[in-house]
């Protein structure tokens, strides 16, 4: 298993090492600011090499029985979840969240592996007998061919667990091109998988940056693009992969609101706001970066607010700190102009974050929990994704005020309302447009077997991750019409087929 895991991280093409560009990158341990190890950066030709392994490996995979591909899954299932301490460990070494944190996004990949394990259910097709007479009807999904998967640095483990378990189930060969920011979970995943008995070619994964994402883009041996990352990025994803005549689903950024109503229990929301403001450093497309407070109880909640972010312990995310760094330095950087941009923009800063103790040796990327509150909603802290710790209040008179608010948001990845009025609630669910919502429930983020996507800049494409729409993403249908030939074959007719 550790035989790739040496210094300068190589790409996996067909269940092997794969060196071959003197390209390189830097992996940090952002909780000490050091460099630990470099990672290739693919070339077009060494991307065309992985493409190439797809598509060679593609027809037989597609042609092993459910029975087999299932196997394997399982067996990827059961030492996926006897070692995932590994992985949470490596997560935590070139992300920086704290290894909790790590050991829950574990989880949550497992959850999609386990819903793979279900291809054979969730594959099935559907039959019309006699839909005219003597006439059969059958649609089938057939898998798309080489599926490209691009995933950010936020998630390095369960983004691309969103995807290639499903892909591979449904009887597709991938290339992933995981963040060339965390890289090695990838490479562990797609080293298991091998373990697990998955045949050469069918996941393969190239590191890289813009070179090797334009060759997936434009490659016409790939079939489907899956992209997440930041809203620009995917917008561009979107457009040249669908150019190119690819299907694409590209996940974009998010800005997430959580509205608050006077019945709500304001020590669950509290904890709630804190839980997913600052959990994973804000570094989460599900976290929540605006608390929308009705004025007559936002006082209250701001204090409480604030009393427990500041008991937050703040380090290595080896040592039981609640909150770890961020990615880099240059993204620490980006978080600090924002916060001095809120000052600047008259929002009361409640509690700063730009200095503090830390739980760790060296010169770690870190900020503290930051919280402004009176927040315009034309200041940049507002408009723009932070990607940090970095949480904003924004005070509003009424409930239709909130909702206003969030619904004019452009992004709509997810919100929620805390209250204990079911009609409210139910409202709120109707009325909002956004993708995932929570009802008490902060980071919505759906289970396995239901689908993950947002609404408006936060997803270009119509198919949502993992869950059924996963699986209609990686497949597609086809309908076969078929008559035998019996005694009631009638000679010519020029006329359009009708059913009778
Ligand atoms: P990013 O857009 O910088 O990078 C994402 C991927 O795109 C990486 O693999 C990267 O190598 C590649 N990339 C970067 N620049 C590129 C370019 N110019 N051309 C082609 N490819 C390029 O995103 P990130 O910083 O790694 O991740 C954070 C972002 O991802 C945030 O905006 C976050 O909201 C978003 N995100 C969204 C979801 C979702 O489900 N909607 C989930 C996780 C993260």
């Amino acid at each position: 298993m550790s035989s790739t895991l040496t210094d300068t991280l190589q790409h996996w093409i067909n269940n092997a090492a794969y060196s071959a560009d003197e390209r390189t990158g830097q992996i940090y341990n952002p909780a000490t600011g050091e460099v630990t190890r470099t990672v290739q950066l693919a070339s077009k030709a060494t991307t065309e090499v992985a493409i190439a392994a797809a598509v060679e490996a593609f027809p037989k995979w597609r042609d092993t029985s459910l029975a087999r591909r299932t196997a394997i899954m399982f067996n990827f299932r059961q030492l996926l979840a006897e070692r995932k301490g590994e992985l949470a460990a490596i997560i935590t070494a070139e992300h920086g969240k704290v290894l909790d944190d790590a050991l829950g996004e574990v989880a949550r990949g497992l959850e999609v592996v386990e819903l793979a394990c279900n291809a054979p259910y969730l594959l099935k097709g559907e039959y019309s007998q006699n839909a005219s007479t003597g006439v059969d009807v059958q649609s089938l999904r057939q898998p798309v061919g080489v599926s490209a998967i691009i995933s950010p640095f936020n998630f390095p483990a369960m983004v691309p667990l969103w995807f290639f378990p499903v892909a591979i189930a449904a009887g597709n060969a991938v290339v992933l091109k995981p963040s060339e920011k965390d890289p090695t979970a990838s490479i562990w995943l797609a080293q298991l998988f091998a373990e697990a008995g998955l045949p050469e070619g069918v996941l393969n994964v190239v590191h890289g940056d813009k070179e090797s994402v334009d060759t997936l883009l434009t490659d016409s041996r790939v079939n489907s693009v899956s992209f997440v990352g930041s809203t620009p990025i995917a917008q561009y994803v979107y457009s040249t992969g669908t150019a190119h005549g690819k299907r694409v689903q590209a996940f974009g950024g998010a800005k997430n609101h959580m509205l608050v109503l006077p019945d709500a229990d304001l020590d669950l929301a509290a904890d709630m706001a804190v839980n997913a403001g600052f959990g994973a450093a804000g570094e989460r497309c599900m976290a929540i970066s605006v608390v929308v407070a009705l004025e007559s109880i936002a006082d209250e909640l701001v204090a409480k607010i604030a009393e427990r972010a500041k008991t937050l312990r703040v380090g290595d995310g080896t040592r039981g700190c609640d909150m770890g760094p961020l990615i880099t330095g240059e993204h620490k950087a980006k978080v600090a102009g924002y916060i001095d941009a809120g000052v600047e923009a008259g929002a009361e800063l409640v509690i700063d974050g730009r200095s503090g103790t830390v739980d760790a040796e060296g010169e770690g990327f870190f900020l503290h929990p930051t919280m402004f509150d009176k927040v315009g909603t034309d200041m940049s802290i507002y408009t723009d994704e932070i990607f940090g710790p970095v949480l904003s209040v924004v005070r509003v008179d009424s409930f239709n005020e909130g909702i206003e608010i969030i619904n004019s948001s452009p992004y709509g990845n997810g919100t929620a309302i805390f209250t204990n009025d079911g009609g409210a609630a139910r409202r709120f669910e109707d009325e909002i447009q956004v993708g995932m919502v929570g009802v008490n429930v902060p980071i919505p983020v759906p289970v396995g077997y239901h689908s993950f996507g947002g609404w408006k800049a936060s997803l270009f494409g119509d198919q949502h991750a993992y869950g059924p729409e996963g699986f209609k993403f990686f497949t597609r249908n086809k309908v076969v019409t078929k008559r035998w030939l019996d005694p009631s074959h009638g000679g010519i007719n020029l006329g359009f087929p009708q059913n009778d």
